[in-house]
């Protein structure tokens, strides 16, 4: 079994962005959704939507690519009466599975118009558009297969509610576990980002997936408690904020059968660990691509960097020259490192938060004038405990201990109470067993970067206030959408 379970399948070979001749493809396939305009509305029984919405580029504002129609709240029991009468349940197992295999054969045959999505709607350089579709290809063949080796009954309608900064593969991901199982399913995108998800639902129809077993219910927050407070509502799968998921588990208690589960990812305080034995030109890469990737928008993402003081001045120097060699810009363009944030709402509120530590500012790169981007910047704090809060966006802070010190500092990680990814850089093999063991995070990464767990072999998910598990991508995930699922090995 376990060989089935994490070996045999292959990920997505993703696109060589490196080979001139296969980028080149790839960019003349996209450049004709440059201008195109998307329209995105409820793909639900009996639904009415409300007046449309304009949806513009975050790095180029006046660049509107379409428009949004939302749900209307009340007509959200009609999409949930209609999935438990999909009739999804009934379709054999290993159908379901081929289904989502042909959705993965689309996504890959539109990667073009997807990689234009990524861009415009979500601020997604080339290199993340690739990895996020990859990601979700693999979500989808991955939860397939699974689906043959496990056994157990679906537990009916589910509602799944996504984030914005993995708008495609979160997206995917959760709403391919739940109807492989043989769940219909409600999906409610993130407001920022309706358009990619709605091209998703659709290819998920041509796939063959009846249009009652997956509905989409683009809109805010109001669509969100509609869904959980429904009690047809069998499971719910989140990713986004721990207030919400707060918010959720408290709908969920009142008005959903208490067997209902949640699955819950959300943030975290990240921290890397540099000794005075690592290798500082690969640090400083990790570093880099663990903080300031993505814009820093990964939940996954460097928040703190802890670096052995004997060490320190080099590794900040290094790191402050390799923030210096980034390119911020229009994510269009395969030479923009960074990309923007998300939206006006998440740039003000980064840029406030920089503004009012004036003191600890170590190192800030310039900010195009144009397009909601914030600069990577490096902070100076004393210890994790002087995080307020996750900050979604490309600001590192940095700590230095001393020699002795390492125990008090994992002491701090562990005591912020989130656990999601941490990341170590030592050459001592001893001490990259105990301090392992000795952190509560979910993925632990060891000389190399902290982000973009690959599904299948790097289940992802956390601990304590980032999440409830089973990670993603991961053989424990698929039974939490089943009923008496038989038992897997931990993995
Ligand atoms: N799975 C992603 C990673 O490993 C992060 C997911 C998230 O940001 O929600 O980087």
């Amino acid at each position: 079994q376990p060989a089935a379970i994490f070996g045999a399948r292959r990920n997505s070979d993703g696109l060589d962005l490196t080979d001139p001749v296969a980028f080149g493809t790839m960019d003349t396939r996209r450049d004709p959704y440059r201008t195109h305009q998307w329209s995105a509305f409820p793909l639900a029984a009996g639904s009415s939507a409300q007046a449309p919405r304009d949806m513009v580029n975050p790095a180029r504002p006046d660049d509107r690519l379409g428009s949004v129609s939302e749900a209307d709240t009340a007509r959200v029991h009609a999409a949930i009466a209609a999935a438990r009468n999909s009739g999804w349940s009934e379709i054999a197992v290993a159908e379901r599975a081929d289904r989502l295999r042909r959705v993965a054969d689309l996504y890959e045959a539109n990667s073009a118009e997807f990689f234009a999505l990524l861009a415009r709607e979500a601020g997604k350089t080339w290199a993340d558009a690739v990895a996020e579709l990859r990601e979700a290809v693999d979500f989808l063949r991955y939860y397939a297969d699974q689906a043959l080796i496990q056994s157990g009954s679906p537990i009916g309608p589910v509602a799944c509610i996504s984030p914005w900064n993995f708008p495609l593969a979160i997206f995917t991901g959760q709403i391919a576990a739940a109807l492989v199982a043989g769940n219909p399913v409600l999906a409610k995108p993130a407001p920022q980002t309706p358009l990619i998800a709605f091209r998703a639902v659709q290819l998920m129809h041509e796939a063959g997936i009846p249009a009652d077993a997956i509905q989409l219910l683009p809109g805010g927050p109001d669509v969100g408690t509609a869904l959980t407070s429904d009690p047809a509502i069998a499971g719910v799968a989140f990713t986004g904020s721990l207030p919400t998921a707060r918010r959720i588990e408290q709908a969920m208690a009142t008005h959903l059968d208490p067997r209902a589960p949640l699955i819950a990812e959300t943030g975290g305080l990240n921290a890397m660990i540099v000794d005075s034995t690592a290798l500082p030109e690969q640090a400083v890469r990790d570093i880099v691509a663990s903080a300031f990737q993505s814009a820093g928008q990964r939940c996954s993402a460097l928040r703190i960097l802890y670096v052995q003081e004997d060490v320190a001045e080099r590794t900040l120097e290094m790191l402050q020259g390799a923030m210096d060699e980034l390119t911020l810009g229009d994510p269009w363009h395969l030479a923009s490192d960074i990309g923007p944030v998300i939206d006006k709402a998440a740039q003000t509120r980064i840029a406030d938060y920089v503004a009012a530590r004036p003191d600890a500012l170590v190192h800030r790169l310039a900010t195009p004038a144009e397009g909601h981007f914030i600069a990577p910047t490096l902070l100076r704090v004393k210890s994790i405990a002087d995080l307020p809060e996750e900050i979604f966006g490309p600001v590192l802070h940095v700590a230095t201990f001393k020699a002795d010190a390492l125990d008090q500092v994992i002491a701090a990680i562990n005591a912020s109470g989130y656990g999601l990814t941490f990341g170590l850089h030592t050459r001592i093999s001893a001490r990259i067993d105990r301090v392992a063991n000795a952190v509560h995070v979910g993925n632990v990464y060891v000389n190399r970067n902290q982000i973009g767990a690959v599904v299948g072999s790097q289940p992802f998910g956390g601990e304590g206030l980032s999440g409830t598990g089973p990670k993603a991508g991961g053989p424990n995930y698929l039974p939490r959408f089943l009923t008496g699922a038989a038992p897997l090995p931990q993995g």
